[in-house]
């Protein structure tokens, strides 16, 4: 069979979520709080009125008008899909051409690289230093050097917690000629938050997602910011009905709500901080600023970080590439968790002094 396959797709590795049984998950970066279950009589609701045996709404209407608000843009400058995982893809395929180059700077979410290459495009990365700043001057120059088509920006970037200010994006923006995009899958808990330029801006696209601080990582639903005109191309590529009609219709009950959905990452965020403050300075542990919803540690005891919070019941990120030797990526969860996590590093990290 692979000699039938494209032999850059069977080049690819597998998407291989971390499949886990541990009771606390801080593997993924989801949120710790399944809040939307306390609406119950809306879920309901919601699945009262759904019919089962139509198509679901293909504009996704509501939805959009809802994040149109939340976002404070028009409806029309959003396209929806099956989480931002999907736009991704999308992305490329609308503006990729084989052979053309993608700009993405490292380390980074692996789903940038993925689309490029099933686009048949090349990606050139940008590798950030030890402390995992992203640079954004090299990421300029690099992508005038290759004339990127599309340069990819993840900021709050996954895995390292670095970001990119407002001001970095939109010079990027005016001193590269491609298309910008900027996944804000984390954005709630930090980061440029350039969603209001991208739907005035023609060559900048912004990613978001209902997965993260909005805790619907099981609904599947994403969401991107740009221009009418890019909406209208990203349209072309879209499958029909991408959003499921329960996803929909619970995504809206959670819009109703994005009043709960700022508390709770407020509280993410505090404890983010708590655990960065309190986990610096252990000996032969380097922890890195994270405006997102996770902290990334450089540890050298990766594996006994990880064993030690696995038999606490917690699932953890490790790495198998170089520039990530000795990193775990840890996401902040209930009070509990954190300072379950805490008390691991520090155990670990002081016996080893
Ligand atoms: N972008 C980034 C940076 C992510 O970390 C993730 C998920 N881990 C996604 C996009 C995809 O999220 P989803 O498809 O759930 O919206």
């Amino acid at each position: 069979m692979s000699t039938l396959a494209r032999p850059e797709v069977v080049a690819l590795t597998p998407y291989a979520p971390v499949e886990v049984t541990s009771p606390t998950r801080l593997h993924a970066n989801e949120s710790p709080w399944d809040w939307l279950r306390a609406y119950d009589d809306e879920i309901r609701e919601v699945v009262a009125a759904t019919a089962l045996n139509v198509y679901p709404d293909d504009g996704c209407a509501d939805l959009r008008a809802l994040l149109s608000t939340y976002v404070g843009c028009a409806a029309e400058n959003i396209t929806m899909g099956c989480g931002s995982d999907e736009l991704i893809k999308m992305v490329a395929e609308a503006f990729l051409r084989p052979g053309d180059v993608a700009v993405v700077p490292t380390p980074t979410f692996s789903a940038y690289r993925t689309a490029a290459t099933v686009a048949s495009a090349s990606t050139c990365e940008v590798p950030a230093g030890p402390d995992f700043v992203i640079n954004a001057d090299e990421v300029v120059r690099v992508a005038n050097d290759t004339q990127a088509a599309v340069v990819f920006l993840c900021a709050p970037n996954n895995p390292t917690g670095a970001t990119l200010t407002r001001e970095q994006v939109l010079s990027i923006v005016d001193r590269t000629s491609g298309l910008v995009v900027c996944d804000e899958a984390y954005v709630e808990f930090g980061g440029p938050g350039v969603a209001a330029e991208a739907a005035t801006h023609e060559r900048l696209i912004v990613l978001r997602t209902l997965s993260k601080a909005f805790g619907l990582a099981a609904l599947r639903v994403g969401y991107a910011v740009s221009s009418p005109e890019t909406a209208s191309i990203l349209d072309r590529v879209r499958m029909p009905y991408n959003v499921s009609a329960l996803s929909q219709g619970l995504a809206a009950v959670a819009l109703r709500h994005t009043d709960r959905v700022v508390d709770l990452a407020e509280q993410i965020r505090t404890s983010r901080d708590a655990l960065i403050a309190a986990a610096d300075g252990l000996p032969g542990l380097e922890v890195f600023p994270s405006a997102a919803n996770f902290v990334l540690f450089r540890t050298g005891r990766t594996a006994d970080v990880a064993r030690e919070l696995g038999a606490a019941g917690i699932s953890t990120r490790l790495f198998t590439s170089a520039a990530l030797a000795d990193c775990i990526r840890i996401t902040v969860g209930t009070h509990d968790s954190n300072q379950t996590t805490l008390d691991i590093l520090r155990k670990v990290h002081n016996a080893h002094r």
